[in-house]
């Protein structure tokens, strides 16, 4: 029995499942969740002290690597100065300024402590801003566990197949509106009934909870005509995408621009966080300053903006996304040419540092409808079959795998090596 096993065994009497987020729990490849003890650069260990090479990356945030030098010193540094003081510190203005730099929509930012209360603050406040109810969100997309997204929602959701949750009462889920991810009609068509009572469009501007899906030519660019035309706000939840497919994010890639975004991850440097932005005139509707309410005893936490500075600092240096989308090219490249010699029908996808692998024969990915026909049992195999091998992919078929600064060619090569083997034995 490994340390994992008797880890999950011990944990599970405490936890529900074990785990303190359902993906985590495997149920999507089955097995015993890995315990880990230890993680630096592209790596990490288990209880059992093996070592993997990691593409899960904390779900995205850590893009420079683990334990990566300068965030470790910038947290060491602000743990002299306390942990957090309730009230305004400079380092919160220096993470808001360096966001609204960075990311073209961007005027102004309040600061979350995590992803889910960013997309709920920014539904709310497209809510209050317009004064209408209805959402309208995509089928496979996820936006955190709040009550109004948590409707044909993507992610762990799918796992488990609890795509709509029990709890969330029947008024608030009747005014989410679900249309089809990469389908403009399918949201004309909503438009053309619903219109004038929607509040705002909500979209993973490169879906990363469906497994990884861009978007095709002149999907964003449509659900920006269409807001425009019907006053709707148009919010982008780059919590997985921001600072990860372009220094600034999705709406920097394909140059659409958002009322409003919803980040994460990354900008936490691996601590919890979360932030909402936009449009100076729509968050100006925020309170002190207007209306809709917001808050958060720990958002703006010293800790977690001096790691996620740390983190947006370093990104920041030059080439650091082009040898990012390079290596994250090789990689995909690399499998995708792996499983060809084994006669084994792969499609592989990605943008900047995420990518995704489905095993299909479909000739293309990019619909929700084409990503649940995949062959997820054989990627639990081939997940198995790499984790024997020593490398970390996502636990379940609808998640992005994620690279990192820290992944040096040697590591593709060995990951490649590694699938190799793995596709032998599918
Ligand atoms: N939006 C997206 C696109 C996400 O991928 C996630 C989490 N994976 C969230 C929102 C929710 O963020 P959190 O888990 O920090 O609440």
């Amino acid at each position: 029995m490994s340390q994992s096993d008797t880890l999950f065994e011990q944990a599970s009497q405490y936890i529900p499942g074990g785990v303190n987020s359902p993906v985590r729990a495997f149920k999507g490849v089955g097995g015993t969740p890995i315990f880990f003890k230890q993680a630096e650069g592209a790596y990490l260990w288990d209880e059992d002290d093996k070592r993997y090479i990691d593409y899960v990356g904390s779900w995205g945030p850590m893009i420079l690597g683990h334990a990566a030098p300068a965030v470790i010193e910038a947290i060491r540094d602000q743990l002299t100065h306390g942990t957090g003081y309730g009230a305004p510190s400079s380092t919160e203005t220096a993470m808001a300024r360096k966001i609204c730099e960075m990311v073209p929509s961007v005027d102004m930012v309040r600061m979350t402590n995590s992803g889910t209360e960013a997309t709920m603050s920014a539904v709310r406040l497209a809510r209050g801003y317009t004064g209408r109810d209805r959402i309208l969100k995509f089928e496979g997309n996820y936006h955190g566990h709040v009550d109004s997204l948590l409707v044909k929602a993507g992610s762990g959701a799918l796992t488990l197949g609890q795509p709509n949750s029990p709890g969330i009462p029947k008024a608030l889920a009747e005014q989410t509106l679900t249309a089809t991810f990469n389908d403009l009609e399918s949201v004309e068509t909503i438009f053309q009934e619903y219109g004038s009572e929607i509040a705002g469009i909500i979209v993973e501007p490169v879906a990363g909870n469906m497994n990884c899906v861009p978007p095709v030519a002149g999907f964003l660019e449509g659900l920006r005509e269409i807001c425009d035309r019907h006053g709707s706000v148009l919010i982008f939840d780059e919590v997985m995408s921001g600072f990860r497919v372009a220094p600034g994010g999705a709406q920097e890639r394909y140059g659409v621009t958002p009322d409003l975004t919803a980040l994460g991850k990354i900008i936490g440097g691996g601590l919890p966080v979360g932030a909402l932005g936009g449009r100076r005139d729509i968050m100006s509707h925020l309170a002190p300053l207007g209306p809709v309410y917001q808050a958060g005893t720990l958002s703006g936490n010293p800790l977690a903006m001096r790691a996620g500075l740390a983190t947006l600092e370093g990104l920041s240096q030059p080439g650091f996304h082009d040898q990012l989308e390079q290596r994250t090219r090789k990689l995909m490249d690399g499998f995708a040419a792996i499983a060809d010699k084994h006669g084994i029908p792969l499609k592989v996808q990605g943008a900047g540092g995420m990518f995704g692998l489905f095993f299909t024969d479909q000739p293309e990915v990019t619909r929700f409808e084409h990503v649940v026909n995949c062959d997820t049992e054989r990627f639990g195999r081939f997940f198995h079959a790499m984790l024997e091998q020593g490398v970390y992919l996502a636990p379940a078929a609808f998640e992005a795998g994620f690279v990192s600064g820290a992944h040096t060619e040697a590591d593709i090569e060995a990951t490649l090596q590694a699938a190799d083997k793995a596709m032998a034995q599918l």
